[in-house]
C-alpha cells in the first residue's frame, strides 16, 4: 500500500499551503539527487515527495484525493488521467523549478547567469569524385545567432539601453526566506541578468539576437572521402554571457565515382580484358586518375585477379603520400564476333578437340 501523501511529506491532514510547501522544500533539498549522486532510493524518495507535493499543492487535486483516496478524477487504482504519474517526473525540470536553490548540475551556480559556449554546427558539402580526390575550396553558407543590427544585441529599442532591475537592484538574485531556510534564487523579474529592457527591440522582440547567414572559405584536403569532417573552430553558434563561440563541423558527402571503387587511399578499377589476352599477357591502357598508365597483365591471368600500381591511388589523409590502383581483370565473353574472330575461335576449338583433355572441375 502506498503512503498517502501526507505522510509523505509529514503533515497533518488539515496542514496548510504554507506548511506543506514548508516540508515539501525541506524533504526534496535533503533527497535532491544533486545531493545525493547514484542513490537511487532517495531519487526514488525525491520523485515521491515530488508526487505528494503535487496532489495536495493544487487544490482541486488534494480535494479529490480527501474525498476518493486518489488524485484521479475516476478514483480506485493508479494514478489516472489528470493525476500524477511518477513515471513522467523529469528531474530537469524539478530543477528548472527551484532554479538557483540547487543550481544545476550541482556546480553551486546562481545568481547571475554563468558563460556558455556556442552550440557546434554541421554543415554538408556535396563533392564530385575526383574534386575530392584533389582537393576543393568551397564556400558553406551556415545559420547562425548574430547579435541583431538594430539594437546591437541589447535587445533595447534604439535610443534607449537596459535599465538596472529595480527589484534585484542588479545584483540578480533575490533571497526567498520561509521560516528555517534563506534561500537565494535568481531575480525573476530580469531573470539574472541584473538588467532589465523597458522598450523591446521591434525587430528582435527584445531578444538582442537575428539569425543571419554567414559564408565561409573551407578548403576541403585532397584525398577527402566521403564522411569526411572539416573542423571550423569557433565558426558555431556564438556563446551566451561571454563564453566562446561552438565550432563549425563541414562534412564532406563524396559523388560515387562511375571508374573507381574506394577502399580507405586505394582505389579499385575493373579491367576488361579478352580471352586471349589473359592466356598470352598483354600490355592494357588503362585511366587513372591522373591520366592513362600502361598496365601489363602477366600471361594467364584469370578473372578476379587483382594487378597493383603503386601510387596511382587516393591522396592520404594522414602522413602523406598516396594508395595504389588496384586493377581487378574480368576476363569477358564476346556477345557478338565477326566473320574473322568466328573462323579463328573455331579453329582453335578443333586445335584443343583434337588433343582432348580430362575437364578438372575440382581444380
Ligand atoms: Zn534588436
Amino acid at each position: 500500500m502506498a503512503r498517502s501523501p501526507y505522510e509523505v511529506l509529514g503533515v497533518a491532514k488539515t496542514a496548510g499551503d504554507d506548511e506543506i510547501k514548508k516540508a515539501y522544500r525541506k524533504l526534496a533539498r535533503e533527497n535532491h539527487p544533486d545531493a545525493n549522486q547514484g542513490d537511487a532510493a532517495a531519487e526514488e524518495r525525491f520523485k515521491e515527495i515530488q508526487g505528494a507535493y503535487d496532489i495536495l499543492s493544487d487544490v482541486e487535486k488534494r480535494k479529490q484525493y480527501d474525498t476518493f483516496g486518489s488524485a484521479g478524477p475516476r478514483g480506485g487504482g493508479g494514478p489516472g488521467p489528470g493525476g500524477f504519474s511518477y513515471e513522467n517526473v523529469d528531474l530537469s525540470d524539478l530543477l528548472g523549478q527551484f532554479g538557483g536553490i540547487f543550481g544545476r548540475g550541482g556546480g553551486g551556480r546562481r545568481g547571475r547567469p554563468q558563460p556558455e559556449r556556442g552550440a557546434d554546427l554541421e554543415s554538408r558539402v556535396r563533392l564530385p569524385f575526383e574534386d575530392a580526390l584533389a582537393g576543393a575550396q568551397v564556400r558553406v553558407p551556415v545559420e547562425v545567432d548574430a547579435a541583431c543590427r538594430t539594437c546591437h544585441g541589447t535587445g533595447a529599442e534604439p535610443g534607449t539601453s537596459p535599465v538596472t532591475c529595480p527589484q534585484c537592484n542588479g545584483s540578480g538574485t533575490v533571497s526567498d526566506s520561509h521560516g528555517l531556510f534563506a534561500l537565494s534564487q535568481p531575480c525573476p523579474r530580469c531573470r539574472g541578468n541584473g538588467v532589465i529592457v523597458e522598450k523591446p527591440c521591434t525587430t528582435c522582440r527584445g531578444a538582442g539576437r537575428e539569425r543571419v547567414t554567414k559564408r565561409y572559405a573551407v578548403k576541403i584536403p585532397a584525398g577527402a572521402k566521403d564522411g569526411t569532417k572539416v573542423r571550423l573552430k569557433g565558426k558555431g553558434e556564438p556563446g551566451a554571457n561571454g563564453g566562446p563561440a561552438g565550432d563549425l563541423f563541414v562534412v564532406v558527402s563524396v559523388v560515387p565515382s562511375t571508374l573507381y571503387e574506394r577502399r580507405d587511399a586505394d582505389l579499385i578499377l575493373e579491367v576488361p580484358i579478352t580471352y586471349p589476352e589473359a592466356t598470352l599477357g598483354a600490355t592494357v591502357e588503362i585511366p587513372t586518375p591522373e591520366g592513362p598508365v600502361n598496365l601489363k597483365v602477366p600471361s594467364g591471368t584469370e578473372s578476379g585477379k587483382l594487378l597493383r600500381v603503386k601510387g596511382r591511388g587516393a591522396p592520404k589523409l594522414k602522413g602523406g603520400g598516396k594508395g595504389d590502383l588496384l586493377a581487378r581483370i574480368r576476363v569477358t565473353v564476346p556477345q557478338k564476333l565477326t566473320k574473322a574472330e568466328k573462323e579463328a575461335l573455331e579453329g582453335y576449338d578443333r586445335v584443343l578437340r583434337e588433343r582432348p583433355r580430362d575437364r578438372a572441375f575440382n581444380e
